[in-house]
């Protein structure tokens, strides 16, 4: 049964509505106005049936541009504040690159030593060599120039993490409806919304909405009655016309199955996430040239292997998300090119394409204008969590909007208003080929 009002109403039971969803129950009890019962988060699957259910996990800081670290600096604070619940190993995050690259990690070192943010640098070529072959005496990557060690960060279980975040929101009293889509929004003359429509009746809302549709951005952004083509002003006063608010992506991720305990460090240890750009030639290890130009991959230890992933795909135009993830479209490239390089990083992983695991991995992310986070009311009482597929890591963004909802401002959050596109205050550029860094 849906209830017939609420005081709140959270659509979207991924990382970023669940999350919201506990941290506003929390500050509720904290200021005594309200509990966990004044709120209802509506799942069109059930929990984790999004994007948040098939992220490889990866929680790191290796973020260009000043709000999004100290944003990221928030998040890894709640994944450390229980570890348990979160299904997080606090393993840290090793990010490699090649000389174009130095600039960017260098002052993404300096932010982390100002924030308070626990990392260490190696710059040139025999120092990452010397640092990378401590810690895997197989490591044998050339060309490398730069290594930013976090040792913060790590990864998280996708699904897992999501359990902990759905109990936590129980305990709470919060109510996790599945099976509940929501087809419209009622408006008021106000402008705001009066009721939230789904396929199971009608809630009236006494107070506020919150979307985190993660991929399904744009069908809420068009529900909401939003533009799909939008003026991009940039830092510079030029003025980009009539770009697509929404784009797509596809990730592209993959896994070997090896014991896991295979990848470990020289002490025997649970392995940092690594992430490696280089512009080193790429062979198979038969001696095929994959490819001569930048490339990259992460990888992580796994319950049963390794996984990681590449690159993404930009995909053309719209798609069809639903039954969510059945659109991937990996590149038939991509078990090849993603086995060599981790055997273009590691001795270890020599001769492990036969082991690549032939399952379903990846999916879609959705991303918006400029590829940064939309956090922002878009309605005077509906706030959107729409993080342009960054945000499996940002699980603080919740407590953030918890307490903007419940009147505070957010110094964190302002960076990612959608009022920047009007305005030019664009988040910085970096040099990676990736669009989330
Ligand atoms: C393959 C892949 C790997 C990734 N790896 C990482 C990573 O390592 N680290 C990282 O930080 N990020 C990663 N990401 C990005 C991250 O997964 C997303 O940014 C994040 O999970 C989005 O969370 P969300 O809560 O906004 O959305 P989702 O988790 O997608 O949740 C949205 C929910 O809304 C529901 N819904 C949709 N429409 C309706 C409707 N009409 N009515 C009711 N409910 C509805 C869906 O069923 C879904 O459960 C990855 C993404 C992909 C695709």
């Amino acid at each position: 049964m849906i209830p017939a009002s609420s005081r709140f109403v959270i659509v979207g039971a991924g990382m970023h509505g669940l999350s919201t969803a506990y941290h506003l129950s929390v500050e509720l009890q904290q200021r005594g106005i309200g509990s966990g019962a004044d709120i209802v988060v509506l799942d069109k699957t059930a929990p984790g049936a999004g994007a948040t259910g098939i992220a490889c996990g990866v929680v790191r800081n290796n973020y260009f541009q000043p709000a999004m670290s100290e944003l990221m600096q928030a998040c890894v604070e709640v994944w450390e504040s229980d570890p348990a619940a979160y299904h997080y190993n606090s393993v840290g995050y090793v990010a490699l690159g090649p000389r174009a690259q130095e600039s960017d990690l260098s002052a993404v070192f300096e932010r982390h030593q100002r924030i308070g943010y626990d990392s260490s640098l190696y710059v040139g070529e025999a120092e990452v060599d010397r640092h990378m072959t401590e810690l895997f005496p197989d490591w044998r990557a050339k060309g490398v120039t730069i290594c930013l060690h976090e040792h913060q960060g790590g990864f998280a279980f996708n699904l897992e993490s999501v359990k902990g975040l759905a109990d936590k929101c129980e305990a709470a009293g919060v109510s996790v409806l599945s099976g509940v889509e929501v087809t419209g929004f009622e408006l008021g003359d106000d402008d705001t919304v009066t009721a939230v429509e789904t396929d199971r009746g009608r809630i009236a809302v006494a107070e506020q909405v919150v979307i985190a549709p993660g991929p399904w951005a744009k069908h809420f952004w068009g529900m909401l009655g939003l533009p799909m083509t939008i003026d991009i002003h940039t830092p510079t006063g030029d003025v980009a016309r009539d770009q697509p608010m929404w784009t797509y992506w596809n990730l592209q991720e993959g896994e070997i199955t090896v014991d896991p305990l295979m990848f470990d460090t020289a002490a025997g240890g649970a392995p940092p996430v690594i992430h490696l750009d280089t512009d080193a030639p790429l062979y198979t290890d038969d001696g095929r040239l994959i490819t001569d130009e930048l490339w990259g991959i992460y990888y992580k230890r796994d319950r049963h292997g390794v996984q990681g992933g590449a690159s993404p795909l930009t995909v053309d135009g719209d798609i069809e998300l639903d039954p969510y993830p059945a659109t991937t479209n990996v590149d038939d490239e991509f078990p090849d090119m993603w086995c060599a390089a981790l055997s273009h990083a590691m001795g270890r992983f020599e001769g492990c394409r036969p082991l690549y695991k032939q399952a379903r991995s990846g999916g879609v992310g959705s991303f918006t204008a400029d590829n940064f986070p939309v956090f922002d009311y878009l309605k005077p009482n509906v706030y959107g969590i729409l993080d342009s597929n960054h945000g499996y890591k940002m699980i603080g963004v919740g407590r953030e909007v918890a307490r903007v909802i419940c009147g505070d401002s957010a110094p964190l959050l302002t960076p990612f208003r959608f009022e920047r596109f009007a305005t030019g205050d664009l988040h910085p550029v970096s040099n990676s080929p990736y669009p989330w860094s």
